[in-house]
């Protein structure tokens, strides 16, 4: 039997390497369902190319325009922002691939859990958001979280060496980005166009830029506290401009042991859908003899505050890592918009955290309620700022 697969997200830069993994794995996996927001040609030729029976527009306004660009194309059109919700309870699913941008593709990937779907995740926000209430729903339902993220996946496979009891420590690997040596007024003159050029990755704008400020590895600090079950304090950050090993986990004896690879997010995704198998990927082979070295070095954290925010945003737990995400996501679409500098976007975060009464063992829409109130805070804060 073929596995059934939705991809939440299937337009982006996660969701079309998803596709070219799941045409190089053949007839075991079967596309059923396809979600974007606007992108409706590439979704068209999507649904076209891989003949899914499900699709759905998360744009209530795009919805015409695809159902005119499908045409007698045999598949049931979702509309609208619940569209996601449906593709993720959809029964003959079985696993749903999430790529959604931001906090929008949350109540979806809850919806899987609560189905025992297989949940392969891409973007960090509903682990971050929601890291208590998703792990404690997927545990409830069996549903099975499989990271995608690179350095997530990279701990996971690395897991697989030893009984989990026997961590001592999770070592994140970081590019560092493209300033980890310049100097704070360096930091601060920094424009969109420089920050969106990532030395080794490449990525959607607004994880190119969290990769920029390291938000991104503050955010993957929190991912891996509830995809592992670990305390904070067990999670390392290590630079590795290279990007070749991808994670470590440090056991209790001593060994570390580290998955390598080239950068190619195919590699993670791949893992995702044929977990525990193994299977022959397209992408390109790591020749260490070509490398000749690779270098670690610890983060700079007073140029990058972000990190230290992290394990202060863990220890409050509740609804402060809301309000970190959504603070970040908002300053960053005003840094790319030319509103505010580069340095801002990590102060504007820091500001909504020192301004935020933290709610413990929050529920979702107390979780909304903090999203709200960060988004809502950060824009009002980088407005006064503004450059
Ligand atoms: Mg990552």
């Amino acid at each position: 039997m073929p596995k059934n697969v939705a991809i939440l997200g299937s337009t982006g830069s996660i969701g079309t390497s998803a596709l070219r993994v799941l045409e190089s794995l053949g007839p075991d996996f079967r596309v059923v369902a396809l979600a974007a927001r606007d992108s409706i040609q590439a979704l068209a030729d999507q649904v076209r190319r891989f003949r899914a029976p499900h699709a759905a527009v998360t744009n209530p306004k795009k919805a015409d325009a695809f159902r005119r660009l499908l045409g007698d194309v045999p598949c049931r059109i979702h509309a609208g922002p619940e569209a996601l919700e449906e593709m993720a309870a959809l029964d003959e699913v079985d696993i749903v691939l999430t790529a959604v941008v931001g906090a929008a593709g949350l109540p979806a990937v809850l919806r899987a859990a609560e189905k025992g779907k297989t949940l392969a995740i891409a973007n960090k926000e509903p682990l971050v958001i929601a890291g208590r209430l998703l792990t404690e729903t997927a545990r409830a339902h069996g549903a099975r979280i499989l990271p995608i993220d690179s350095e997530h996946s990279a701990v996971f496979q690395t897991l697989q060496a030893g009984d989990r009891r026997d961590v001592r420590r999770i070592i994140l690997t970081a590019s560092g980005g493209p300033f980890r040596n310049a100097r704070p007024e360096e930091l601060a003159a920094v424009r969109p166009q420089q920050a969106l050029a990532h030395p080794t990755w490449n990525m959607g704008p607004k994880i190119t830029i969290d990769s920029a400020t390291m938000m991104n590895k503050a955010l993957e600090i929190l991912e891996a506290v509830w995809l592992f079950d670990v305390p904070v304090e067990k999670v390392d950050v290590l630079i590795h401009p290279e990007s070749i090993v991808h994670s470590m986990v440090e056991f209790v004896d001593g060994a570390i042991v580290a998955q390598l690879g080239t950068p190619d997010m195919t590699v993670p995704i791949q893992y995702a859908l044929t977990y525990p198998r193994r299977r022959p990927s397209p992408a390109a082979t790591l020749r260490l003899e070509d490398l000749g070295c690779l270098t670690f070095e610890r983060p700079d954290t007073t140029l990058f505050r972000s990190l230290e925010l992290a394990y202060e945003v863990a220890r409050l737990g509740g609804t402060a890592p809301a309000v970190f995400n959504a603070a970040n996501e908002v300053a960053v679409d005003a840094f790319l918009a030319d509103r505010i500098t580069f340095a801002h976007i990590v102060e504007t975060v820091e500001a909504c955290l020192e301004a935020h009464t933290v709610k413990a063992e929050p529920d979702l829409d107390d979780l909304y309620e903090a999203d709200a109130w960060a988004r809502d805070h950060a824009g009002q804060r980088a407005h006064a700022v503004g450059r």
